[in-house]
């Protein structure tokens, strides 16, 4: 393994408020809306600093991909078995069908960001599905209705 899995005991509900709480600010600073909904009790054993960077690469993105008066929402809850469920629900311009196949390859930018003057290189999201792959967890896309997209993310929790 290139890297360890380097689990902390963590208190779960103030440790997700505080990762979450400078994006909050980002994304009222450019008319957007970040709301945070979460919802977890006790403590539970996760590597701190990669799921931070998860959760930094899909708020980034839906952020930067949501235009001025959007709204973001990220939520997180606690499965049975001691799992950990988080979504990333975005307002933005959605990503195609074709583009849903790849987006988490390395280098992989659709058509319309390619574009476009949104910066990126298209690693992000390779660098989320590899820290969900190394928890053995799922990272998944689809659609939100009526527009955006939603990222759902399943780790387990020691
Ligand atoms: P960076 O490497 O800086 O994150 P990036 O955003 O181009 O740059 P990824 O995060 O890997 O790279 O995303 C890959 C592509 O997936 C993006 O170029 C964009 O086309 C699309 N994408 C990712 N997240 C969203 C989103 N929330 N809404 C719409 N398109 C998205």
């Amino acid at each position: 393994d290139i890297i360890q899995i380097n689990r902390q005991n963590i208190a779960l509900q103030k440790w997700f408020e505080q990762v979450i709480k400078p994006y909050v600010e980002i994304a009222r600073s450019q008319t957007k809306t970040l709301l945070p909904v979460i919802h977890l009790s006790g403590e539970g054993q996760l590597d701190a600093d990669l799921i931070r960077q998860l959760i930094i690469i899909l708020l980034d993105n839906a952020i930067k991909y949501t235009p001025a008066g959007g709204a973001v929402t990220f939520t997180v809850e606690k499965l049975r078995e001691n799992r950990l469920k988080m979504t990333v629900q975005d307002t933005g311009a959605g990503i195609s069908a074709e583009d849903k196949k790849h987006v988490f390859e390395r280098f992989y930018r659709s058509d319309k960001s390619r574009n476009a003057k949104t910066g990126g290189n298209g690693l992000g999201l390779a660098i989320a599905k590899w820290i969900v792959d190394e928890h053995r967890g799922t990272i998944t896309v689809r659609d939100n209705h009526p527009k955006g997209t939603i990222f759902t993310v399943i780790i387990p929790l020691k």
